[in-house]
């Protein structure tokens, strides 16, 4: 945009149609002129992500590297304009909208000059506009927040689009390093210690089944020689619902997997079944039990102390919700081997609050593997051999995760 861009017009009468460039609205915005000259090297778009918060409508670019931006905005129909001098693009042209965007699709004008055009359903407020720069398991990131707002507003342009800006995005050391010859699995025996998570029908302890099972998934895991992975637990000891996700963590873990086995008072009930974290956590059954594993531990935070609220709020929301989609996919993926192994109740994809899948930066399921109150279930689980079918499963699943194309590329 050039600095000097006036309103050319703005009665409702005279339409902005299709990707016609007069200009009905334009607002100058920080990224000005000077940033201008700065494109030669153009990013490539690879994936445009629309999420429906409650409050807000966001918009999430996935880039292979920094851009400068502007917004520009048009009225009848309402439109947004995001120029990116230089963009390459390699995902779909047009995409369907979600809250308050209706669809979105990209557009060449000349062999610099980029945008992606966002159709509206109404005037909106541009909240929050920036750039996140990549880190070792995210690609840079376009973000906008879009709140809705009233025609006048919208056509006097009386909220400024806030300057494009980079926020620093705090390095986990251990993250930015090349990408590893390993990938690295963090594995999880649920309870242990104090804690003998279910009773089985004859007796046995959860923990101990648990405690087995991922034994036997680090040995076939590693024996890939494609991963490492790292126990929560490696003995029958205590280990806060916390500490498991600390330990994760430090071990910069690309994938968390909780074993655990169920119970319940039908012993009619058994099957296998595959949680990841909930939206919301509003399936009854799920938070039942998601109140059953949590005890006193809540959400761990990333380090972002030395940012706005605002800012910590937004980074969150997107790292949970990347590391929700990613360990959604792996669930999928889970799920496809393991019933080939195993019985599996009916919905073996479940969502839930556990305090063990919450994350923000790591990709996390937990794995019910069956149910300790039901007598063919726990003589299953007791079998080493049953195990190593349902390990070796899970080692596919884990295996197709990290072969498919959205993973790879992080
Ligand atoms: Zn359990």
């Amino acid at each position: 945009m050039r600095g000097g861009d006036k309103p050319t017009s703005r009665g409702p009468s005279d339409p902005v149609a299709g990707t016609d460039r007069r200009l009905v609205l334009a607002a100058a915005v920080g990224a000005g002129a000077v940033l201008w000259a700065n494109f030669a090297r153009g990013a490539t778009a690879q994936t445009v992500r629309l999420h429906d918060h409650a409050t807000h409508t966001r918009l999430v670019v996935e880039l292979t590297g920094p851009v400068e931006f502007k917004v520009r905005r048009f009225a009848d129909p309402y439109r947004l304009a995001i120029d990116i001098p230089g963009l390459e693009w390699s995902g779909d042209e047009r995409s369907a909208g979600t809250g308050l965007i209706s669809n979105v699709q990209y557009s060449r004008q000349t062999s610099v000059a980029t945008s992606i055009f966002v159709d509206l359903k109404g005037p909106v407020k541009v909240a929050h506009a920036f750039v996140l720069p990549a880190t070792g398991t995210t690609p840079t990131r376009l973000v906008l927040d879009l709140e809705p707002s009233t025609r006048e507003l919208f056509l006097a342009g009386a909220e400024a689009v806030p300057a494009a800006k980079i926020v620093p995005v705090v390095a986990k050391t251990s993250k930015i390093e090349p990408a590893r010859k390993f990938k690295i699995v963090a594995i999880d025996p649920g309870h242990g210690g104090i804690d003998p998570g279910a009773i089985g029908f004859s007796g046995i302890y959860e923990k101990e089944i648990t405690l087995a099972a991922a034994r036997q998934l680090k040995t076939r895991i590693e024996a890939t020689g494609r991963y490492k992975a790292i126990l929560t637990r490696g003995d029958d000891s205590s280990v806060a619902l916390r500490q498991r996700t600390e330990i994760a963590r430090h071990g910069t873990a690309d994938l968390f997997i909780s074993l655990h086995a169920d119970s319940i008072r039908d012993p009619g009930v058994r099957g296998l079944s595959v949680y990841t974290l909930s939206e919301r956590a509003s399936d009854a059954e799920a938070e039942a039990l998601a109140a059953k594993e949590n005890q006193a531990d809540s959400i761990i935070g990333m380090d972002l102390s030395h940012e706005s609220a605002e800012v910590r709020n937004i980074l969150v929301d997107l790292a949970q919700r990347e590391s929700r989609n990613l360990a959604t996919r792996f669930a999928g993926r889970l799920i496809g081997e393991l019933q080939r192994e195993a019985r599996l109740l009916s919905n073996s994809h479940r969502f839930a609050g556990f305090a063990v899948l919450k994350s923000p930066d790591i990709p996390s399921v937990l794995i019910e593997m069956g149910y300790l109150s039901n007598r063919e279930d726990e003589a299953a689980l007791k079998k080493e051999g049953y195990r190593t079918k349902l390990m070796t499963a899970v080692v596919r699943g884990v295996d197709q995760y990290f072969n498919s194309a959205v993973v790879a590329r992080m």
